[in-house]
């Protein structure tokens, strides 16, 4: 099989994703009064409206429209104020009634986008860049990415499934198991589904639209996004067509992209597929294939039905959904700051690198933190804006990670803001070495001090004192005088022996910058 690269020379792939997202923050089901909880003991949480039991009325959940219209609102949808549900009938042992309820034509969000910034290694896999808009220069002339536009065609609300689990075999699939075991617990659950316009191009613009839109629900506080646990996923439909061309080709549905980078793998094996299939002269089918990412294949899992098997048809027991304008503006009111605001704000407001400001504002609780420690900062937050940035993209994420609490541990505040704050401040000042940073912030953690008395208690300031400096820095000259001559007569490069030497009497301690700068002043008069 040919490489992405060279494919994608040849052939334009077309991309469109179809996101479903259970709104796990809610606290009841969509239309019974079940309670929403991942892990819970099988068939618990259930009830006649979620079981589809005969005369059971169900009734929508009003926090979980206001959900999907700020899903809407964030996603720059227009929010249809009149819609309603329909019921796609399947047999599935999966939903017991039998149908699925859902939206038909009309979604409660329609009509909207997103912009994609696409920069770095990921920026290299879109080799022909009609359509974008070149995202600036890396300083060296080249182009650094570019921006694309996603359209969003809809956002619609539909009800989970329950949870099937398949016993004995080797596959864990249905088809060779013993038996299957059904947990109706998520049944009913809230669901958004997002479908995009088949507007993507690349594998790595896929992964980048499925990781903002995550970064935007996680910022509504909609959805945990767990693509592990299963309330955030994503299915991958995938054409190719020969460059040129406008029309579309026949796509194929890729499921089971359980993670970012099975997202991007299962698309980029879909499109070297299909283009080995067409170069042969072959058609493709357009069905739904299931990515294996041990094996590095998709297999056909089956041949795609039409809209009409479904039999889609307004539920009767649910009046058309009346919208009214005030609760649009109320949910319009609730909205919090997006990332793409944030990051500006960050470099308008504070002169953050552009890399720095995207780093922090695509994380939810990191550039919650460092609001907060900005506001401790108080009067001396723009000149520690980019100190504390460092400290947190660096040693409190290495911590993070290394400790594998999660980023939990910002919002349970195992640190806290102001000891950022105040140990950027001592960096800054140049009170304490960015070596010795690292160490009062490895003790800040362990002790739950703050920065000034873990320096004060070990003893840690940075030597300062250019007359202590001086005099340091002329001891070492009269101990050397041979290597005083040699630096005199050109060997320049001494001076790293010279401030080594400084360094050690300090007990590391001096402040290099400082005693370099008195050495070469002091070397020059020797
Ligand atoms: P289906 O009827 O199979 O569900 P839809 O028209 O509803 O297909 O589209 C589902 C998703 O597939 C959307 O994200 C859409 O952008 C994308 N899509 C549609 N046609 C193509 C195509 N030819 N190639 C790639 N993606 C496509
Ligand atoms: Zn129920
Ligand atoms: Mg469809």
């Amino acid at each position: 099989m040919k490489d992405l690269q060279s494919v994608l020379w040849d052939w334009e792939a077309v991309i469109g994703l179809e996101v479903h997202t259970e709104l796990t923050t809610l606290n009841t089901k969509m239309f019974c009064s079940c309670p929403i909880e991942f892990g819970a003991q099988p068939n618990t949480h259930v009830c006649p409206v979620c079981l589809g039991l005969p005369g059971a009325l169900p009734v929508p959940n009003k926090a979980a429209i206001q959900s999907i219209v700020l899903a809407g609102l964030a996603t720059n949808c227009e929010i249809m104020k009149r819609s309603m549900f329909y019921r796609k009938n399947y047999f599935y042992p999966d939903m017991s009634k039998n149908y699925q309820i859902t939206q038909g034509p009309v979604a409660f969000c329609m009509h909207g986008g997103l912009n994609l910034e696409v920069s770095g290694p990921a920026a290299k896999e879109r080799l022909h860049l009609e359509g974008t808009q070149p995202l600036g220069s890396d300083g060296f002339g080249a182009m650094s990415g570019y921006t694309t536009h996603i359209g969003i065609t809809r956002i619609h609300m539909e009800e989970d499934a329950g949870k099937m689990i398949h016993v004995g075999g080797s596959s864990g699939r249905i088809t060779d198991a013993e038996y299957s075991l059904v947990d109706y617990n998520r049944c009913g659950t809230p669901l958004i589904e997002l479908v995009t316009e088949p507007d993507l191009r690349t594998p790595e613009e896929a992964r980048l639209f499925l990781q903002k839109l995550r970064q935007i629900y996680l910022t509504l506080d909609i959805s945990d996004c767990s693509m592990e646990e299963g309330s955030l996923r994503c299915d991958g439909n995938v054409s190719l067509r020969r460059r040129g061309s406008t029309e579309l080709g026949t796509k194929t549905e890729l499921k089971n992209m359980n993670s970012f980078k099975n997202l991007h793998d299962g698309l980029a094996y879909e499109i070297c597929r299909q283009a080995e299939v067409l170069e042969s002269g072959g058609t493709v089918r357009q069905e739904t294939r299931h990515w294996e990412p041990g094996a590095k294949r998709t297999i056909t899992m089956r041949v795609k039905e039409t809209a009409d098997d479904y039999r889609l048809f307004p539920d009767p027991d649910l009046a058309p959904y009346d919208l009214s304008d005030e609760f649009i503006q109320s949910v319009r009111d609730r909205l919090p700051e997006l990332p793409d605001a944030k990051k500006q704000r960050f470099i308008s407001d504070y002169g953050l690198p552009a890399a720095d400001a995207e780093n922090l504002s695509t994380d939810v609780e990191l550039s919650a933190f460092f609001d907060k420690a900005l506001r401790a900062a108080s009067s001396k937050a723009v000149a520690l804006a980019k100190p504390i940035a460092n400290l947190l993209l660096n040693d409190v994420s290495a911590w993070l990670n290394a400790s594998a609490v999660g980023s939990e541990a910002l919002i349970m505040g195992s640190i806290a803001p102001e000891g950022i704050a105040e140990l950027a401040s001592l960096t800054l000042s140049g009170e304490i070495s960015s070596k010795q940073a690292k160490e009062v912030f490895a003790a800040m953690v362990e002790t739950g001090d703050s920065p000034l008395t873990i320096v004060e208690v070990r003893g840690l300031k940075q030597v300062n004192d250019s007359s202590e400096i001086e005099r340091i820095v002329l001891g070492i000259i009269s101990r050397f005088p041979e290597k005083v001559a040699e630096y005199q007569a050109g060997k320049t490069g001494l001076i790293g022996f010279f401030v080594g030497q400084a360094m050690k009497e300090t007990s590391g301690q001096g402040n290099p910058k400082l005693i370099n700068e008195i050495f070469t002043e002091k070397l020059q008069e020797a």
